[in-house]
């Protein structure tokens, strides 16, 4: 650390934090007893906490956002010099950095065209929900409306991305919800065997056949969107099963449903592509991405669209009403795009992409090593630098092991500074699946180091 913080300071912010922060996901009972952690620090791959400990950070920022590492000196020096030219303007104007993102990012996305900015990913699916809305009430009398999401997959915090949410974990104790969204099986094929009627082979046809079978049963006619994430990410980090894609791809055209894909984790590199949907060659309508953005160096997110959604807004200007209704105030911050821009052009310059893939299979193999040693991983999945480790008590039986345990194994490696996450989030007390998502800087000293770290915890816990 820099030493810009005395101990002194540093306990006036523990106090103010104590007194006043009102933490994300968090009981605030232990706080009375135990300091709450603050990161005072980052640089490449590592963060230090209030006491001068340093972390590997596995997670980028906790939740898979700083995807180019942390301390980026130029990405800071051209939001700095885009806010002291102009930070900020919103409503129907434009910005110099909005316009060359939006240019750059489009070219990362063929068959997509529109770039439509806000600040959470949230926000970027709310509206994607509007559109789908404003769609129905002009082109079908309001009645194509319901948007199908899936079982596990998230879409954000407000309470019709909730409604959207199929995380049962996060939606308890926030209904009623928002009426119009309705729930597929998910795509899990470590869990099919709980699903009923599902096959040993072909799983991912038969999985994207249970969509089918939604949209029957409610009336194609009412359907208007299907929104799913890619690679699912706090539902278990779910990799799809092979056939699903094409098959939901079919579907979509079949019945004239907009594909809205939720890119908020996978978006921007994660996978060891520029976006998730692209290993699976389909052709989504509608893009949401967020976190990986700007790597959490601003806040920004984005609507992509292709033109046919746009010409549904923009064909007739003699109605009054035909535009999409809606603002974001801080979609109008410049900050945002001029920090995607210096973050789009790091992981050109630098080939993340292609170390991402690469150090992605040596840590998707290293996980799988510790399968012989600890019986307790059930399945080690994942995309990129983006994967989970299922922890079961039973191989045979795949039941979950106690979130506690999990919890646990999070807990000791923090002790061994690295941060690892725990995630499934399908319901309360289910957590059992822990994750990685390290910066695609991640080198394979990194990776054996964070693999190290998980042996020990898992001897530790489990014994
Ligand atoms: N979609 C997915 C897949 C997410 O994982 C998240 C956040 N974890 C969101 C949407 C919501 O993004 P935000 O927190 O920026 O609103």
């Amino acid at each position: 650390m820099d030493g810009n913080f005395n101990e002194n300071d540093i306990s006036r912010v523990v106090e103010a934090d104590r007194a006043h922060i009102w933490h994300h996901l968090s009981q605030h009972k232990p706080y009375e007893t135990t300091d709450p952690r603050i990161i005072v620090e980052g640089k490449g791959m590592k963060v230090w906490d209030q006491k001068g400990k340093e972390h590997l950070d596995a997670v980028s920022g906790g939740v898979w956002t700083v995807n180019v590492g942390y301390g980026r000196e130029r990405i800071a020096n051209a939001v700095r010099d885009q806010l002291v030219k102009l930070n900020y303007f919103a409503g129907s104007a434009g910005s110099i950095p909005g316009a060359m993102f939006a240019e750059r990012l489009i070219e990362k996305m063929p068959g997509l065209s529109r770039v439509y900015y806000c600040n959470s990913g949230s926000e970027a699916n709310e509206k994607a929900f509007k559109m789908v809305r404003q769609i129905a009430h002009k082109r079908y009398g309001g009645k194509k409306h319901k948007v199908l999401y899936r079982e596990r997959d998230y879409h954000g915090t407000t309470i019709s991305a909730l409604s959207a949410g199929g995380q049962d974990e996060r939606n308890a104790q926030y209904g009623p919800f928002t009426p119009g969204f309705v729930r597929v099986p998910h795509c899990l094929e470590y869990r099919a065997f709980e699903q009923e009627g599902a096959p040993q082979e072909n799983y991912g046809v038969w999985a994207a056949d249970q969509i089918e079978k939604v949209i029957l049963a409610e009336g194609p006619d009412t359907v208007g969107g299907l929104c799913l994430e890619p690679v699912t990410a706090g539902g278990g980090v779910i990799t799809p099963p092979d056939g699903y894609w094409e098959r939901v791809q079919e579907i979509c055209h079949k019945y004239d449903i907009l594909l809205h894909i939720d890119e908020v984790v996978c978006g921007v590199g994660r996978t060891g592509t520029w976006f998730g949907y692209q290993h699976y060659g389909i052709q989504p309508d509608m893009v949401t991405m967020a976190k990986g953005v700007a790597s959490g160096y601003a806040a920004i997110a984005c609507l992509v669209t292709n033109e046919k959604v746009f010409d549904m807004f923009k064909d007739d200007a003699s109605d009054p009403l035909n535009y999409f209704r809606d603002i974001s105030t801080f979609g109008g911050c410049t900050a945002g795009p001029a920090a995607a821009l210096e973050n789009l052009s790091i992981i050109e310059e630098e080939g993340l992409l292609d170390n991402t893939t690469e150090q992605g299979a040596y840590m998707l193999d290293c996980l799988g090593g510790l399968m012989d040693k600890h019986k307790i991983i059930g399945q080690v999945r994942g995309k990129g630098l983006f994967l989970g480790a299922e922890l079961v008590e039973d191989r045979d039986t795949r039941k979950p092991v106690d979130e506690r345990l999990a919890q646990a194994v999070v807990a000791d490696c923090m002790q061994q500074g690295v941060i690892i996450g725990v995630t499934n989030r399908s319901l309360p007390g289910k957590n059992n699946t822990l994750c990685f998502s390290p910066a695609l800087i991640a080198s394979k000293d990194d990776i054996d180091h964070i693999c190290d770290a998980v042996d020990g915890a898992l001897s530790r816990v489990f014994g």
